[in-house]
């Protein structure tokens, strides 16, 4: 289902995120369900090497994610200490496909300088939550990126 323009190298259309982070993204989303999870992937380049999980504290949970200020200063110390980076914001779909909603895309642009992109966790079906991930520029353009994981390629449900 990945219909990507081949202009540009694979390595800046991919995100590596193991198998242990996924499976730890789609935990902590159907922990927080029927509310959104939020929360950052912290690593290096385009390669993630931990989650850093964070509190949903928008009015709204079940449909809207807010990363609450504090814990957000606490990841950034956390990554500046270990000489890594954000990686990645990712947040889950409770009841919607994992494809970035308006409001994500234009919230895109105030959370562009944490990072530009986003990893969504879709829990249409519970039993089977899809992980998808996308790079959202400040023109609101939206490139769905491949994820690259140790063993056999991620794929999506199609
Ligand atoms: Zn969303």
């Amino acid at each position: 289902m990945n219909t990507l323009d081949d202009k540009s190298s694979d390595e800046a259309l991919s995100i590596r995120i193991s198998r242990r982070l996924l499976a730890e993204l789609m935990s902590h989303a159907l922990q927080d369900d029927p509310n959104e999870s939020c929360g950052l992937l912290l690593g290096l380049g385009d390669e993630a090497d931990e989650i850093y999980r964070m509190s949903n504290v928008n009015k709204k949970p079940i449909s809207r994610y807010t990363m609450q200020p504090s814990e957000l200063l606490e990841a950034q110390e956390k990554a500046r200490k270990s000489g890594r980076e954000f990686v990645a914001i990712y947040h889950s779909h409770t009841f919607t496909q994992g494809y970035p909603s308006k409001t994500d895309i234009t919230n895109a642009v105030p959370v562009a300088s944490i990072s530009t992109r986003h990893v969504i966790i879709s829990l249409v079906e519970k039993t089977r939550p899809v992980v998808r991930a996308f790079a959202i520029t400040g023109d609101s353009e939206v490139t769905e990126l491949v994820i690259q994981t140790d063993g056999e390629p991620y794929r999506a449900a199609d």
